[in-house]
């Protein structure tokens, strides 16, 4: 049985999810299962899906396996916010700008000291979400030290007390003004957004 938090009730709604996939959920559960209740509305924790074998998210192979629990949990919660933390150890795919063409998703973008910011698988997003929601991928390196840890933590507090998306764009931009623009005009490219 996987193991769901859930701290406050009520609107808005938010989803963190931990622990994808593989070994993951080493470098992204504790950090989740930390996390205090939020100001306002709800905040749902899976910390960790999974810990079998490595199955890329943006495979339909995904959600046909453990995927589907994440399916079904996002269906029952229906939440406003949506966000995923990986790990990562190959800096250089996950940000290499040709990503869109190789990989049919827009590159990550590092905010701050190994920190990644990207878009959610796309089959994910069009089964489950509109373009209402905010659907953020959190990568962090999986041999990250205290500095990350830390601009993680900002990031994961901050957005747990997020009540829209517009909220969480204008912090991104204002904490980040250049990276926070690459990513947000990636991000409103690939949702379809204006
Ligand atoms: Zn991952």
């Amino acid at each position: 049985m996987r193991r769901r938090i859930t701290l406050g009730s009520g609107d808005p709604k938010r989803l963190f999810v931990g622990g994808l996939h593989g070994n993951e959920w080493r470098r992204t559960s504790a950090i989740l299962e930390r996390l205090s209740a939020p100001r306002r509305g709800t905040l749902a924790i899976i910390p960790k899906l999974t810990d079998r074998p490595y199955i890329s998210t943006l495979d339909d192979r995904y959600y046909d396996a453990y995927g589907r629990i994440l399916i079904a949990a996002i269906n029952e919660i229906m939440p406003a916010i949506y966000l995923e933390l990986h790990s990562y150890h190959d800096f250089d795919s996950l940000t290499d700008p040709r990503r869109i063409e190789r990989r049919g998703v827009p590159a990550y973008i590092e905010l701050e000291d190994g920190i990644l910011i990207g878009s959610i698988s796309p089959i994910l997003r069009r089964r489950c979400f509109s373009m209402h929601n905010l659907c953020i991928s959190i990568e962090t390196p999986e041999k990250g030290g205290h500095r990350s840890q830390r601009v993680l933590k900002r990031l994961l507090d901050f957005t747990k007390d997020c009540e829209s998306r517009d909220e969480f764009i204008d912090f991104i931009l204002d904490r980040y003004p250049e990276q926070g623009r690459v990513a947000i005009e990636n991000y409103k490219r690939f949702y379809g957004i204006e």
